[in-house]
């Protein structure tokens, strides 16, 4: 590639290594010509459509957030976190192959639950009374209803911890 500094057309790498999060290579380059040193970055391009929010307002799609939501629902849960990382990937794809410029939030989080639904029951529950803030209670019977619908065997040894699922996730329950 072209020196930045003088547009030589001959740079070679002097240097070339993962990035701390090991999502791209760092290159280091030299200019033939002036010597000048300077750092390229590669990595896998992820197309993302913008969020719509709730509230209409639009915003960047994040990673991190979308990351954080999901440890969150899954927090002491027993879920490996390979498994974790996988259902990520998925959604990444899932969301870097969407054709439109922006999507509704409340898509993305469909999508989110319905990883989590595959991972486990009580993060899913857990997600979705954050997500889909029931407003009454018999929204959140309706939910448990129909997992139960799925199977006595998902739900038996877990009952204990669904009905641990506080209502409103900003009142946690101390640990
Ligand atoms: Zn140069």
């Amino acid at each position: 590639m072209w020196c930045p500094f003088c547009s030589h057309d001959e740079t070679r790498v002097v240097d070339s290594r993962l990035t701390g999060d090991g999502m791209q290579i760092r290159r280091r380059r030299q200019c033939a010509e002036c010597g000048a040193r300077f750092n390229t970055f590669e990595g896998p391009e992820l197309k993302a459509p913008r969020i719509i929010k709730a509230d209409g307002g639009r915003e960047a799609f994040s990673e991190t957030k979308l990351r954080n939501g999901m440890l969150r629902a899954l927090e002491k849960r027993p879920v490996e976190t390979r498994e974790i990382e996988r259902a990520i990937r998925r959604l990444l794809r899932d969301i870097s192959s969407v054709e439109e410029a922006e999507i509704p939030s409340s898509l993305l989080g469909e999508w989110v639950m319905r990883e989590l639904s595959r991972l486990d029951q009580v993060a899913y529950v857990r997600f979705a009374s954050v997500y889909k803030r029931f407003e009454d209670v018999q929204a959140f019977r309706d939910l448990i209803e129909r997992l139960e619908l799925k199977g006595p065997a998902v739900l038996d040894q877990r009952q204990g911890d669904l009905l641990k699922v506080p209502a409103d996730r900003t009142k946690r329950p101390k640990k």
